[in-house]
């Protein structure tokens, strides 16, 4: 008897409820952000198709008037169910241009006018619509599509939600948050364009990033942001094509003045560095399971050379922006001569000093390492953890260099280990006659400043990390893959 009465009252509680429903709206709210870009549809690129595209865990709200109708997060299909709207009513959708990704990490765009990085405000758009569908005849929601403008906070946003996807493959841990300061003078300066600006090592990554409308430099920040977290290669000095009588100079491929490129060289360090945040990108639009990648290069004039032939061409060819570099050059049972070693080939360092690289080289080294090799092949965590695991010795951080040359051989660099800081290019040190005494020292005026630069860590240092962190088989997969991208310096 008892249970009689209490299903009589569900039943008027569930007519009750039915009879609210059908007085209110029911709608259906998906978000569209445009990620269209100039540089896209490139190899097996996750992004391929440009056009209009959902991003989940967006942060939304929805106000008429004074009064919050409904807040939360898009859904896995970018769109929210929303109750309680009336038509004729005008609505403000606002949508804040921040990811709440899995495992405590989180995205977010700040507005051009944050002041503060940790604290400042974060874009956010809206837009508003009226109210006129009503629910479908089968009872399902009117769906409204709102697409979100084309700017570069729009843009990026795509790119952040797939990296966010990819975390644990781009080893992004857990707990990490990174956020973006977008067009915004106070917190970033504008003439450096994109750059990681918090290197820290806390739970918080600062990157600065100016208007664009391409992806592969994104992912690139995104991906030093990524080296700090837990220590993988980002150390080094970016001057090694810079002095005057190097190699390099007269030889623009070898030589970007103010800035470094795809194949200028560089030390070591800055070279490896550069060329991991190329390898996040490339992991973050590519898939793993082939070798071949393609990797957008997103600067003007960069030189190249076309490696598919028997012999790489004398001369490297001058490309424009947005150049796609094949990645699979570094496969495995390829022609050494085929392989794309830059560097070697056209901006070889002085035969002494060989601690000088280009960030392509790199960039298809670890590549190689990541795709290659079976079993031995490594994932992000483990290359990090070669990185994290090398010691970094007074070489790898202060080198004192000074230009050196050969007459009729080479002209280029040259680094004491020895603590002095002048040398002169022409004649030795030596005992001198001095103020009526001999002295040790240089014995002719022309004495020139050595240039203190931090050098990265070396080669055959990581080498031995690697054996020592995930023992032999990897090392010998790390060590045969740095022959062939020529990075063994
Ligand atoms: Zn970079």
């Amino acid at each position: 008897m008892k249970s009689y009465i209490y299903v009589a009252i569900l039943m008027i509680i569930g007519l009750t409820t039915t009879t609210a429903h059908a007085e209110l709206q029911k709608n259906r709210y998906c978000i569209r952000f445009n990620a269209t870009y100039d540089d896209n549809s490139n190899g097996e690129d996750y992004l391929k198709n440009d056009g209009l595209v959902a991003v989940p865990g967006v942060p939304y709200s929805i106000t008429r008037g004074l009064d919050v109708v409904a807040t939360g997060e898009l859904d896995l299909n970018g769109c929210t169910d929303i109750l309680k709207l009336t038509v004729d009513n005008t609505y403000k959708i606002h949508i804040t241009y921040q990811i709440n990704g899995a495992d405590g990490r989180t995205v977010k765009f700040l507005s051009q006018n944050a002041t503060s990085w940790k604290y400042g405000t974060v874009y956010s758009y809206y837009t508003t619509t009226k109210i006129y569908k009503i629910a479908t005849s089968d009872g399902g929601p009117a769906t409204i599509y709102r697409n979100m403008p084309n700017t570069v906070h729009g843009r990026l946003l795509p790119i952040a939600r797939l990296m966010l996807e990819r975390a644990d493959i781009l080893n992004w841990p857990t707990g990490v948050d990174i956020y973006y300061a977008i067009d915004n003078p106070t917190l970033c300066n504008p003439i450096w364009g994109h750059f990681l600006s918090g290197h820290s090592s806390d739970n918080l990554k600062k990157i600065c990033y100016s208007t664009d409308t391409q992806k592969t430099a994104f992912a690139h920040e995104t991906g030093h942001a990524i080296a700090h977290m837990h220590g993988g290669p980002n150390r080094g000095d970016y001057a090694g094509d810079t002095y005057l009588g190097a190699r390099c100079i007269g030889n623009s491929y070898c030589h970007a003045p103010t800035t470094h490129k795809f194949f200028t060289r560089e030390w070591v360090g800055a070279a490896a560095s550069e060329g991991f945040a190329h390898f996040i990108a490339a992991a973050t639009f590519n898939w793993r399971s082939t070798a071949s990648g393609v990797f957008t290069y997103y600067k003007n004039n960069v030189y190249t050379t076309d490696f598919s032939g028997p012999t790489p061409a004398s001369t490297p060819i001058k490309v424009g922006r947005y150049h796609s570099f094949e990645l699979n050059g570094i496969a495995y049972n390829g022609n050494p001569n085929t392989l794309p070693t830059y560097s070697n080939l056209y901006c070889q360092p002085p035969t002494i000093f060989k601690h000088l690289g280009s960030e392509g080289d790199w960039l298809f080294f670890f590549w190689g390492l990541w795709t290659g090799g079976g079993e031995s092949r490594f994932n992000i965590a483990e290359i990090k953890e070669v990185w994290a695991n090398t010691p970094a010795t007074e070489k790898a951080i202060d080198v004192h260099c000074v230009r050196r040359d050969i007459p009729g051989s080479e002209h280029g660099w040259t680094c004491f280990e020895a603590p002095w800081t002048y040398y002169s290019p022409s004649v030795e040190f030596g005992w001198r006659y001095d103020d009526g005494q001999w002295r040790l020292g240089f014995t002719h005026d022309e004495i020139i400043p050595s240039i203190k630069s931090i050098r990265g860590k070396g080669y055959y240092a990581l080498a031995n990390a690697a054996l020592i962190q995930l023992g032999p088989e990897k090392k010998s997969f790390f060590e045969d893959t740095a022959r062939r991208a020529r990075v063994v310096y």
